[in-house]
């Protein structure tokens, strides 16, 4: 050989994240007038009223002090973690065991492992849009296709049905159902929710269920995909990250639901993709025990209040903002905003508004083509409700100057 070879993978150039390539090009302005404000980051340690609550950095840190998390563990994850998170979210309708759970290096890891399992090159898997976009990475990376159904903006974000028809086939292997959703704020009714199992059901295909904001709540309850059916086989995705504002903890699941053991090989895989790479770091691990049994019980409900009171502010801005729309968000940490963009003069498309409110008002928020839709824009609830009060001003005066003058 004269020469290095020194060219990228396919698979390794495959891995494009949307998010990246949609608002790569959005820069707050540097030097501007007024303080600049982001609404996009979707990470909550940024915001001080989202810390991180005491007592879950004791349990870690008396792990770490303890000197029993600096090993290797099993590639599944410790024991006791496996068999704490098999209680914790075992329903009336199915007893987990511990060989039931599969920790991952977050719930990123915990998709791509179960991602891995399932799919061929070729196979497809079918998201919601608007949607997390990793599922889009990680099918590109395993040279499989992410293919998007549609979810309904004014009904709740519920999954539209024509849509999902129209894209399934023979080599389907996974519907993926976000709920609560990021980036929609939807939790889905129990009804709901039994309508997407009977279409599994009838098409023989496998839920992935990500629940990573599993009880994020503050409008209604979050039924758990594996509290709902016996039949379908149900891959759940959880983490730390939200529930606990740790997302640099790296700590993930998949619980595999599989009443009626049709899942035995599924689980071998996951074994096998898991010893290729160690679950994550074993002191984090090791507090999940004490962090489930120890946690006030009005934690969730005290951190869901205040996403709530940022949700009811920014709805109620919304409805005195012609040309934007927006159903009352009921969980997880965001909400969507819909563009009428037929309403505005010179406003194109979501990434247009994008750019275009940066420049003239320094806010950016995250538009909808990031997270494969178009004509909204997803916000973060975390910020502090004197900045979202500033940034929702801003809003309604760059809309102002952008809608068509009759
Ligand atoms: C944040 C998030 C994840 C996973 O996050 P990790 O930081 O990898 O634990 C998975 N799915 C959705 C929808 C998320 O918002």
């Amino acid at each position: 050989m004269s020469n290095w070879n020194l060219h990228p993978s396919t698979r390794s150039v495959n891995s494009k994240n949307p998010i990246k390539e949609a608002i790569a090009d959005v820069p707050l302005p540097e030097n501007f007038h007024l303080p600049t404000y982001s609404l996009a980051l979707g990470d909550p340690t940024a915001f001080p009223e989202f810390s991180v609550h005491p007592l879950v950095i004791k349990l870690v840190e008396e792990n770490l002090l303890s000197g029993s998390g600096n090993g290797y563990t099993h590639a599944l994850g410790p024991k006791e973690a496996r068999e704490a998170l098999a209680a914790k979210y075992s329903y009336e309708n199915i007893q987990l065991t511990w060989e039931d759970v599969f920790l991952d290096v977050g719930g990123c890891g915990a998709i791509h492992t179960a991602m891995s399992v399932f799919l061929n090159p070729g196979d497809n898997i079918l998201i919601p849009a608007p949607g997390f976009p990793l599922y889009m990475t990680v099918a590109w990376n395993l040279n499989a296709e992410a293919r998007c159904y549609r979810l309904k903006p004014d009904q709740g974000w519920e999954v539209d049905f024509e849509s999902l028809e129209r894209i399934v086939d023979e080599r389907t292997k996974l519907l993926v159902i976000v709920n609560p959703s990021n980036p929609c704020g939807s939790v889905w009714t129990r009804e709901h929710l039994l309508e997407i199992l009977e279409w599994c059901r009838a098409h023989k295909v496998c839920v992935l269920a990500d629940e990573v904001y599993h009880g994020m709540t503050y409008g209604k309850p979050h039924y758990p995909m594996g509290s709902l059916t016996d039949e379908v086989p149900v891959i759940t995705i959880g983490a730390l990250s939200k529930i606990f504002l740790v997302p640099g903890w790296r700590c993930g699941w998949i619980i595999v639901y599989d009443k009626y053991k049709k899942c035995t090989d599924i689980k071998e895989g996951i074994f096998k993709i898991k010893n290729l790479l160690l679950h994550g770091v074993p002191f984090i691990a090791n507090a999940i025990p004490r962090l489930f049994a120890e946690m006030p019980e009005n934690y969730m409900s005290e951190l869901m209040q205040k996403v709530k009171d940022r949700a009811e502010f920014v709805y109620e801005k919304v409805q005195e903002i012609p040309g934007l729309a927006m159903q009352m968000p009921e969980g997880s940490l965001y909400c969507m905003i819909s563009i009428e963009t037929e309403k505005f003069e010179d406003i194109r498309n979501s990434v247009d508004f994008t750019e275009k409110l940066a420049r003239e008002q320094g806010i950016l928020v995250l538009p909808a083509e990031a997270l494969m839709s178009e004509k909204s824009f997803r916000i973060v609830l975390c910020s502090q409700l004197s900045i979202l009060e500033d940034a929702m001003g801003r809003i309604k005066e760059f809309v102002s100057f952008h809608l068509k003058s009759n």
